[in-house]
């Protein structure tokens, strides 16, 4: 605690360098100490701040019009023009009223005048050795660049830039504390609203209306309070933007989906619906057939014929089960000890007919190493299947080879055509759902199986790789972790 000769002895302090007693001083009279110790930061960040007393001062008035509560600039104003002194210097050159007034009439700079300012001081040769005269061009070009660091602090980084760059590092630390003490001294201000105008501003109020009607009604005066108001306002606008542009994707990839999966559903009905219709008629025709009397060979093609659309219709079903799965990312595997060569060959094997039919002749199937792993045999072999189907599809009737091999420690599995091949723009869009490189049609299709073969390998920890040129055809690779690899005898 101040006993009160201490607090004399401080007010006798600050009177003394002031010339008068400014009753911002005289302030929270129950924590007395607090008071000494604001003197200490005002002696240290304003009085003898090594920066000179008429700058100060000015940028002091400069900035207190920006604080609603008017104390401070009523009172740094006084100072300014001769009651008390210029940031308790004796030997500061005073202001004229007049002058004053300009200084407190002085625009707010809009964007242009910032970035003249910017230029001016960007365009120093080197650091300024001392501070601008009153009421030049870089005086207010600091000022301006000053305020708006005061006002905006947290998106002032280019202005400290500059300003550090035109004082050179000390003297920007300085203005910087000579900022903090003033936005401390505003502070202090509006939670005091009890502070009085001392006496002799009063009355230097009273004999100048206009600097009274100016220092009391400045128009700058919410400039503090509505910057940061509109900072506040600005991040909640910026953060709600965010949250608008990332609406707005998921509302576009909802779209997407929901047009995916339309098409998909009349791709999927038609291709469905295909062979239903030619079961119908086959059945109807059998029936006549069967009237004229048909014999077991004839029945028996029939038989075939519809026990191949049945097994297609069935794929396709399979096909859209396994999506759900895929997309839901739980494709479950049953894993056990498999040997790559031998499902391919089974795949191959199956195809035979098919592969003869579009091609004229079977696959080449080449089993360089046989490789082991542990894999869901049914899966890899679905993976096996979907790439030969594709090959026979898409491969213009030219022969189809596949390869079974190692490298390093992976296992390979190659089928390669030699049709009609892949347009790179649409290389990676292949594996991805309902995507297709060719119109539905010139060849059907749902645009599901390559989907579908990536996700399986992928749950085995391997991928597929295509290499392609347009009309000279594909070569899809699946690529898995083995086990081991080993020589065919
Ligand atoms: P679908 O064959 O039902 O369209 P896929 O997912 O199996 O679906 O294949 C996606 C697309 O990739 C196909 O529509 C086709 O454009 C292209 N594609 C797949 N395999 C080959 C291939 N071997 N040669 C050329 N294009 C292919």
């Amino acid at each position: 605690m101040l006993e009160n000769s201490e607090r004399e002895e401080l007010n006798e302090e600050v009177r003394g360098r002031f010339g008068v007693l400014p009753s911002f001083f005289q302030t929270a009279k129950e924590a007395p100490g607090l008071t000494a110790q604001l003197w200490s930061f005002a002696k240290g960040a304003y009085l003898d701040l090594p920066l000179p007393s008429l700058f100060k001062e000015r940028l002091f008035v400069y900035l207190s019009r920006f604080c609603e509560v008017r104390y401070c600039v009523v009172r740094h104003c006084g100072f300014l023009i001769g009651h008390g002194r210029p940031a308790g210097d004796k030997n500061a050159p005073l202001t004229s009223v007049e002058d004053a007034l300009k200084l407190l009439k002085r625009p707010y700079p809009d964007a242009q005048a910032l970035k003249q300012s910017i230029n001016l001081l960007e365009n120093l040769k080197e650091p300024l050795r001392s501070m601008p005269e009153a009421d030049t061009e870089l005086e207010s070009a600091l000022f301006n660049c000053a305020s708006e660091i005061f006002l905006s602090p947290h998106s002032s980084e280019g202005f400290r830039y500059t300003l550090r760059k035109a004082l050179g590092g000390k003297n920007f630390e300085y203005l910087m504390g000579y900022l903090a003490f003033i936005q401390t001294a505003h502070f202090w201000t509006l939670t005091h609203p009890e502070l009085e105008y001392e006496e002799d501003v009063e009355a230097l109020m009273r004999n100048h209306e206009s600097l009274r009607k100016r220092l009391l009604e400045d128009p700058e005066a919410q400039r503090c309070e509505v910057g940061s108001k509109l900072h506040d306002e600005l991040t909640l606008l910026r953060r709600e933007k965010v949250e608008y542009d990332k609406l707005k994707e998921t509302q576009r990839e909802l779209i997407k989906t929901i047009n995916a999966r339309d098409e998909f559903l009349s791709i999927a009905s038609h291709e469905l619906r295909t062979p239903l219709s030619t079961l119908l008629m086959q059945n109807e025709l059998l029936r006549l057939e069967l009237q004229d009397g048909l014999d077991v060979e004839g029945i028996r093609s029939y038989l075939d014929k519809n026990e191949d659309l049945l097994l297609r219709m069935s794929n396709q079903l399979d096909q859209m089960l396994d999506i759900a799965k895929a997309s839901s990312g739980c494709i479950e595997l049953e894993k056990s000890k498999v040997f790559l060569g031998k499902v391919a060959k089974n795949a191959v094997d199956r195809l035979e007919m098919d592969i003869k039919k579009h091609t004229g002749t079977p696959a080449k199937l080449v089993v360089e190493k046989e490789v082991v792993g542990l894999w869901d045999e049914s899966r890899i072999d679905q993976v096996i299947t979907n790439l030969l189907t594709n090959a026979i599809k898409y491969g213009e009737g030219k022969p189809i080879e596949v390869k079974v091999t190692c490298e390093g420690q992976e296992a390979l599995c190659v089928v390669k055509d030699q049709g009609r091949g892949i347009p790179s723009e649409k290389m990676m869009l292949i594996f991805d759902k309902f995507e297709r490189a060719i119109d539905k049609n010139e060849v059907s299709g749902l645009g599901l199986g390559l989907y579908i073969a990536n996700r399986i390998v992928i749950a085995h920890e391997g991928r597929i790789e295509v290499e392609s040129e347009l009309g000279k055809g594909s070569t899809f690779i699946i690529r898995l972790p083995m086990e081991r690899c080993e020589e065919v005898s």
